[in-house]
């Protein structure tokens, strides 16, 4: 099957081309040329099927054309590690929990999956392939961490020096391996500028293959859907009763969107969604285009739910693709709310107390949408996505609840570890000097 660049339908790439690439030729972002339904009794057997074997079966609906089930089931064994499950906080409200992954956070699924994938594309070439991220904290510890050990990827992660969290710096720098933890003495801007000039120097192109693995990547935002299948498998039958017709609502806490487009796929491949539910911070762009029609970019505002501090989502093209632009058809298909940090901290409080469930911040968007939603639709189950642990927010947590909040192994086991970070200037010529001598 080929996949299509939302800014030009005709320009079409094999499944390795574009993952290899990443943005399509013309800046756009790639999509299936077609998803496919799931029988009803398939989605029916997700009930007695765990995560992993829903996984592989998602995953042959979206990639058998050009991967063989084997194959397929060989990158899905290995990046489903662990378990997305889902927790009943109160009645009809359910929290599915995707942050038990190795970073404990969501963006985990995608990132192991993408970098398996692109671990099949490179098998057999003698080349390696040179993936190269910039972050500010979170997703680069979910890619390099997804990214680790796997063969013909070496990884080079550039941060802003003394930008990040400590203990976020830990979980960059020590992981050793194919990882490469480059120290920039510069803003988050800078690093993202310095990548952006390797993939466009033809010099370091012709030697090295470079590639991005940030989240426009299809690799990594169409396995998304794999959970949504499994929320909706977990409720219990007494709930979601014995149609594979039956819907829920879900609820999902939003930055770029790539998540909330992945359970619109979900959708198209026969997934029960009533209503989607989109949850942001006082970032709100999206919900301000369900109100008015018209999409304004802005700079991001900085918030208490800081992985959802986005003014430009980047998957919002992928949204106006599958509802064929029409303003109409998106807002009948999704509802979209924002919040203030006060209102955040106002839901995880209260959240708390009436139930002892502890929200981090960006599940508590999520939760406060539900809520705000459906209240009245009581015979319809709604599920929101925890997408981080409430311990990588601890500061902003504890501050809420006034008691101390468990910090996971993950976390501890990383923040004992040495750092190891190569220091680098933000000038490009040093950067490129670099990868050319260390490069494969
Ligand atoms: C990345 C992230 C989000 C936003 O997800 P998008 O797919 O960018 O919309 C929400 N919550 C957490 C904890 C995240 O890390």
């Amino acid at each position: 099957m080929n996949y299509y660049s939302t800014g030009d339908k005709k320009l079409k790439q094999s499944l390795r081309e574009a993952v290899l690439r990443g943005l399509a030729p013309d800046g756009g972002l790639y999509m299936p040329e077609r998803i496919k339904l799931l029988p009803e009794d398939q989605i029916l057997s997700f009930r007695k099927k765990d995560f992993k074997e829903i996984s592989g079966e998602i995953a042959i609906n979206l990639f058998g054309e050009d991967l063989s089930e084997d194959e397929i089931l060989e990158i899905t064994d290995a990046a489903i590690s662990f378990d997305t499950p889902l927790i009943e906080v109160e009645k009809g409200v359910y929290s599915l929990e995707l942050f038990h992954g190795p970073t404990l956070a969501f963006k985990d699924v995608g990132a192991r999956f993408m970098a398996r994938m692109l671990g099949h594309f490179t098998k057999g070439m003698d080349r390696k392939i040179n993936v190269l991220v910039a972050t500010s904290g979170d997703t680069g510890s979910a890619v390099a961490n997804g990214f680790r050990e796997v063969d013909g990827v070496r990884v080079f992660i550039l941060y802003p020096s003394g930008g990040v969290s400590q203990l976020q710096e830990k979980q960059l720098t020590t992981l050793g391996g194919n990882i490469t933890a480059l120290e920039i003495s510069g803003t988050f801007d800078d690093c993202q500028r310095m990548v952006k000039s390797a993939f466009q120097d033809k010099n370091l192109n012709d030697s090295l293959i470079l590639t991005s693995a940030n989240s426009i990547n299809l690799a990594r935002f169409l396995p998304q859907s794999f959970y949504y299948f499994n929320a909706w498998a977990r409720l219990p039958h007494s709930v979601a009763g014995s149609q594979a017709k039956n819907e829920f609502y879900v609820s999902v806490p939003s930055g770029n969107f790539g998540n909330l487009t992945a359970g619109l796929i979900a959708g198209r491949m026969g997934l029960p969604v009533k209503h989607y539910i989109v949850a942001t911070n006082v970032n709100d762009v999206v919900p301000g285009y369900m109100k008015t029609g018209v999409f304004t970019p802005r700079p991001s505002i900085p918030t208490i739910a800081n992985a959802m501090d986005v003014g430009n989502p980047s998957n919002f093209d992928r949204i106006l693709d599958l509802y064929g632009h029409s303003h109409e058809a998106i807002c009948d298909a999704m509802s979209a709310y924002a919040y203030t940090d006060n209102e955040l901290r106002e839901t995880m409080g209260d959240v708390y107390t009436r139930t002892g469930y502890l929200l981090d911040p960006h599940g508590a968007a999520g939760y406060r949408a539900l809520n705000q939603h459906s209240p009245k639709d009581v015979g319809t189950p709604g599920v929101f996505f925890e997408t981080a642990h409430p311990g990588k927010f601890s500061q902003t947590v504890e501050g809420v609840i006034n008691s101390s909040v468990e910090i996971p192994e993950n976390l501890l086991e990383a923040s004992s570890k040495e750092k190891v970070s190569i220091p680098l200037s933000t000038g490009f010529s040093d950067f490129k000097e670099f990868l050319l001598q260390t490069g494969e």
